[in-house]
């Protein structure tokens, strides 16, 4: 467990570069926390699918990275901005954050993206991510849900195990109360793992889960849209699939969270092969 009152070693605790704190944090598993990083000035305005980039600064530099909101826009101005991570194996910012008190200064700068919505659109929104990416599908649906105009989602998410499944009180709250017209579909890739020995829902990864779950929902490319977020190769993958199907390109938006085939430093680096490998696998998984 991260002691969160200790000082963090070379990150500098006051920097004039600082903007912003972080506010808040609830952590979902021991690499998935969620954080709230308020402005100390005037909040910026954001769409929901847009990305902010928090960092910090260490020995004299920033160290940044862009993050998904995951807050509607309506509450990111109080609450503070919502971000869901993964703490990322051999990575560089992300080990800092999670070691980082609340109350901390942060530099924060954005919007920015175009993974947004498009107006007035009626047409079933199928959700597709991996691991940390149904972030901004939550501020969408939350969003959504503020202004009256919810639009008929169905959120597909893949994670390695169940207990890696961010805002699922949230989206089966929806889905069981109606407030919220969303089908959660969740699947987990290591189902043989002890950790999922309770698990009975769908399994394998969420690319491969995709066809059944059009041809089940009589998805279409008539009746739906589809935004993909997360692991690029899963991106790709859920392309192909749409692709396939006869998804023209532009009703299939993506949001890649790194580029393709680019690993953490610190693991492409590390002495210890097996652990490396291990790394590169849990990270791949999401
Ligand atoms: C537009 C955009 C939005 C993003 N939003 C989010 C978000 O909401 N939540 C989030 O957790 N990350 C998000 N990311 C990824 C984030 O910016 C960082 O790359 C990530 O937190 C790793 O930072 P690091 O410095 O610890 O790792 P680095 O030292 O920068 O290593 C980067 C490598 O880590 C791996 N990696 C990066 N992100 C992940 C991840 N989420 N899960 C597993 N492996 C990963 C990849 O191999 C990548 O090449 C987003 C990226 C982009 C481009």
């Amino acid at each position: 467990m991260t002691d969160l009152t200790a000082p963090v070693s070379g990150i500098d605790p006051a920097a004039p570069q600082y903007n912003a704190r972080l506010v808040r944090r609830e952590d979902e598993t021991d690499s998935l926390a969620y954080f709230w990083v308020r402005f100390d000035g005037d909040p910026t305005p954001f769409e929901p699918g847009q990305y902010m980039t928090i960092g910090i600064m260490v020995d004299g530099k920033i160290v940044q990275r862009p993050y998904s909101v995951a807050s509607a826009p309506a509450r990111a101005g109080t609450d503070g901005y919502e971000f869901y991570v993964r703490r990322v194996q051999g990575g560089t910012f992300t080990p800092l954050l999670f070691d980082l008190p609340v109350g901390h200064g942060m530099r924060m700068i954005g919007p920015k993206g175009k993974f947004t919505l498009l107006p007035g659109d009626d047409r079933t929104h199928v959700f597709i991510s991996s691991g940390t990416g149904n972030a901004p599908f939550v501020a969408m649906m939350r969003q959504l849900s503020i202004d009256g105009a919810p639009r008929r989602a169905v959120m597909l998410n893949g994670v390695s195990y169940e207990s890696e499944l961010g805002y699922r009180a949230l989206t089966e709250g929806w889905q069981s109360s109606g407030e919220y017209p969303v089908t959660f579909v969740p699947t987990v890739s290591r189902p043989n793992d002890p950790a999922n020995a309770a698990w009975t829902g769908r399994t394998g990864r969420v690319e491969s889960i995709l066809g059944p779950v059009l041809d089940e929902l009589a998805l279409t490319p008539a009746n739906s849209i589809a935004y993909i977020c997360g692991n690029p190769d899963m991106i790709l993958s859920a392309e192909e699939t749409l692709l396939s199907r006869g998804y023209p390109e532009e009703q299939v938006h993506k949001e890649l969270y790194w580029p393709k085939g680019k690993e953490p430093r610190g693991i492409v680096g590390a002495a210890d092969v097996a652990a490396a490998v291990d790394a590169m696998e849990a990270n791949a998984d999401q």
